[in-house]
């Protein structure tokens, strides 16, 4: 693989980070069942190799996960695209995700929502992940180091919370912050420690728990790392 040496070059993609290559994972999407046309668009126009290290890049359109460094991982394009859909049926104004890490999840929901707020506990993912989504000019993502159990309550309401950690048991804090009917979507475990992803809906004092497919993230933390 040559290295691309200007920005455009950078930004557009060459051999395993090409257009191609892209057209190619999004088509894998909608062969596995994603059908929302917003979603597959966005992700046919958005470099997912630069939320790599350069020496993975070329693996950025495997249908994997990969190690962004400190032990977290980016999530695979198919679980991207699935969180996504989600996301978009509530056709939320106001979204907080929780684990920014390397910034992916968070430009692709920045590209399809109004108003995107994202929390990272670990300094250095956080720092990677802002740098990048001003390169590509996501200026309606807002992000902020912080524990994500706290939520973000100076912006909240929110019509959509989405965890991309897997939490023990629901957060309160969060839910809290939730407008009257929004949801909450995230990877939950049960008592054996298999992780669903669930959603969670709230209607005035009362939350609705609906259990959706089998899981793997890494796990919700407390604390901030600096
Ligand atoms: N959506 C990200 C997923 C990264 S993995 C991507 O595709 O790149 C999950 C992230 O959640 C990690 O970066 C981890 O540091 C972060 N995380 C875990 N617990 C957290 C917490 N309490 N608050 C904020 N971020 C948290």
């Amino acid at each position: 693989m040559h290295s691309p040496d200007t920005l455009p070059d950078l930004l557009r993609g060459v051999g395993m980070t090409s257009q191609r290559t892209r057209d190619r994972m999004v088509a894998r999407l909608a062969h596995q069942g994603i059908e929302d046309a917003r979603v597959l668009s966005v992700m046919a126009a958005e470099p997912r190799h630069l939320f790599l290290d350069e020496a993975l890049a070329h693996r950025a359109y495997e249908d994997t996960s990969l190690p962004i460094g400190l032990g977290q991982t980016l999530s695979q394009p198919w679980m991207v695209a699935r969180m996504t859909e989600l996301v978009l049926r509530e056709s939320p104004r106001r979204v907080l995700e929780i684990g920014t890490g390397s910034g992916y999840q968070t430009l692709i929901l920045a590209r399809l929502v109004p108003e995107l707020y994202s929390l990272e506990r670990i300094n250095a993912l956080h720092h990677r992940a802002a740098s990048r989504l001003r390169l590509l000019k996501a200026a309606n993502a807002r992000l902020r180091l912080a524990d994500g159990g706290h939520g973000w309550p100076e912006a909240a309401p929110f019509e959509v919370i989405l965890l991309t950690a897997c939490a023990g048991e629901l957060p309160e804090a969060l839910l809290a912050q939730l407008a009257d009917g929004g949801v909450m979507i995230l990877p939950l475990a049960d008592a054996n420690g298999k992780q669903w992803l669930t959603r969670v809906r709230r209607q005035g004092d009362q939350h609705e728990v609906q259990r959706l497919e089998k899981v793997r993230f890494v796990p919700l933390l407390q604390g901030v790392i600096r």
